[in-house]
């Protein structure tokens, strides 16, 4: 980046300022990103939460939920993702206009139209060819790596296309909780081991180079792979990259996901399974949140319990031993005479016709020139006019509220709030000195907050002042009113250096809580 203080005629330090919150802090991507953009969002709605509160200290004032972080949810594209084979009957059952309005339910909810022996047998090829692809590799790989060719032959032998498969393939990153199915290896065997209903998981994923940590699960999971109750069980496969996704997607049966609430931004493989008629098993974090259904899937809670991380592990391990073995082994392996497991076919059109349209590349792009393109287009429009003529309003108001900001004298406070028997005549005012700035310079908000049960403090309504006279550089503000809801709210008054040319309100940086 070293040429860009030069083409933006600024000092490095006046760069490399805008990724930090104080002078010596460490330089923050995300803070210099989200300190030169307009629009701001994270990758899933609850992801848009999360960032709200993580980017707060930069809009100081601020409660998080009132930051300008919105939220697109990520998608993903169909034509990568989905196997030619669903493709062929999608393209088929679904009938012109889909592939060009691809997040329309209205063409997905026909997969209730296709016979279950169809889905099942496409399901059946798909995972046949998954366990191919993973013997020829082991083949490949084990030969490399020096193992005992026992232990290959033993893999071999045991990995079977006929059993119920899991996937879970990720970056290597600690919050992605990699190794928790490990917790009670004991009951994770008698899980996979049952010789009437048979599980086989699959691993795969990478660590960053300098997460030692993350390294370190691999490892985990490789040397339990080896224990003689796993081998041909748990296979970890390496060398994690589109190609392999795309064949562990599109013939695993369930994919799971069980990150540390709620650090997963999206976890998008999740969307490339769903689409190849495998039903997704995840913690309600990410994309989840928003794409699970009753009986399309399974969900563990989005609330943790404990704040003791270890018993959360602890308390989400047994949840998923339990649903494994009560739920949704047994429903795999109930097959009816025909040899279909209607019931798990049944969820698979489910989520299929519920939630694949709405993970669709094409939802997510309509979103982005909807919530934020579209009005970015017409705002650079806007500023490019004259030579950037606003832009250069925008700046100049900016150092003059700079300016005038401290010097800006509060009169008097005056807040009538309880005499009145009718709560609407309630009223308050305020005096300020403005100094340098005039009345339309300035915004003043009474901000009624109440603190939640598990003690934090939210905004139940915000009331704005009104101008109500202005002598020389005295402006006396005035608000009246209540709040509608009854009960009782601790209020606050603050003053924010106000434009309409702004792109939103936290721009300017000036405010004075009162
Ligand atoms: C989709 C994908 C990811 C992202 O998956 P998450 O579930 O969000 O972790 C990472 N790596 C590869 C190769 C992928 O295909």
């Amino acid at each position: 980046m070293s040429h860009y203080p030069d083409r933006l005629k600024i000092t490095w330090d006046k760069m490399m300022s805008l990724g930090r919150l104080n002078p010596n802090d460490k330089f923050s991507m995300s803070y210099l990103a989200a300190n030169i953009s307009q629009e701001v969002n994270g990758v899933s709605w609850l992801h848009g939460i999360v960032s709200q509160k993580m980017f707060a200290p930069l809009w100081n004032g601020y409660f998080p939920e009132e930051n300008h972080v919105g939220y697109v949810t990520n998608g993903v594209h169909y034509q990568t993702w989905t196997s030619k084979t669903w493709q062929k009957l999608y393209e088929t059952t679904f009938g012109d206009g889909f592939m060009s309005d691809m997040s329309n339910p209205k063409y997905w909810e026909k997969i209730n139209n296709v016979d279950d022996a169809d889905i099942w047998d496409i399901r059946k090829l798909q995972r046949t060819r998954l366990i191919n692809y993973v013997k020829n590799r082991v083949r490949e790989n084990w030969i490399r790596s020096y193992e005992s060719p026992s232990n290959m032959v033993t893999v071999l032998e045991k990995l079977d296309e006929k059993v119920l498969t899991i996937g879970f393939a990720r970056r290597f990153a600690t919050y992605k909780r990699g190794d928790l199915l490990f917790r009670n290896p004991e009951r994770l065997a008698a899980i996979l081991n049952n010789p009437k209903m048979p599980v086989q998981i699959l691993f795969a994923g990478k660590a960053h180079p300098n997460d030692g940590a993350g390294q370190d699960l691999i490892k985990r999971i490789v040397e339990f792979s080896k224990r003689p109750e796993f081998l041909g069980k748990i296979l970890f496969i390496e060398d994690y990259d589109i190609g392999l996704a795309k064949k562990l997607v599109q013939g695993v049966d369930i994919w799971m996901n069980t990150p540390t609430r709620p650090l997963e931004a999206s976890g998008t493989s999740g969307m490339k399974a769903v689409m190849n008629g495998a039903l997704h098993f995840s913690v309600l974090d990410g994309w989840w949140v928003e794409g699970y259904r009753e009986g399309a899937g399974w969900a563990l809670p989005q609330e943790r319990v404990y704040e003791n991380q270890d018993f959360q592990n602890e308390l989400d391990t047994q949840t998923i031993y339990n649903m494994l073995e009560n739920e949704i082994v047994p429903m795999f392996y109930d097959c009816s005479d025909d040899g279909i497991p209607h019931r798990w076919v049944k969820c698979i059109k489910k989520s299929i016709a519920e939630i694949v349209p709405m993970f669709t590349t094409k939802r997510m792009i309509d979103d982005y020139k909807d919530r934020f393109y579209g009005k970015l287009y017409k705002r650079s429009t806007e500023l490019a006019e004259n030579d950037y003529a606003k832009v250069f309003e925008i700046v100049n108001w900016k150092e003059k509220a700079a300016r005038a900001w401290n010097f800006i004298e509060v009169l008097k406070i005056d807040f009538h709030t309880t005499e009145f028997e009718n709560p609407q005549d309630a009223y308050g005012e305020i005096a300020l000195n403005l100094n340098r700035l005039s009345p339309n310079d300035i915004g003043i908000e009474a901000i009624a907050v109440s603190k939640k049960q598990d003690g934090s403090i939210v905004i139940d309504e915000k009331m704005n002042f009104k101008l109500k006279e202005c002598n020389g550089k005295i402006a006396v503000f005035r608000i009246e009113g209540a709040p509608h809801k009854t009960g009782i709210y601790n209020y606050a008054i603050r003053a924010y250096a106000k434009n309409d040319l702004l792109p939103y309100k936290q721009d300017s940086k000036l405010i004075m809580w009162i």
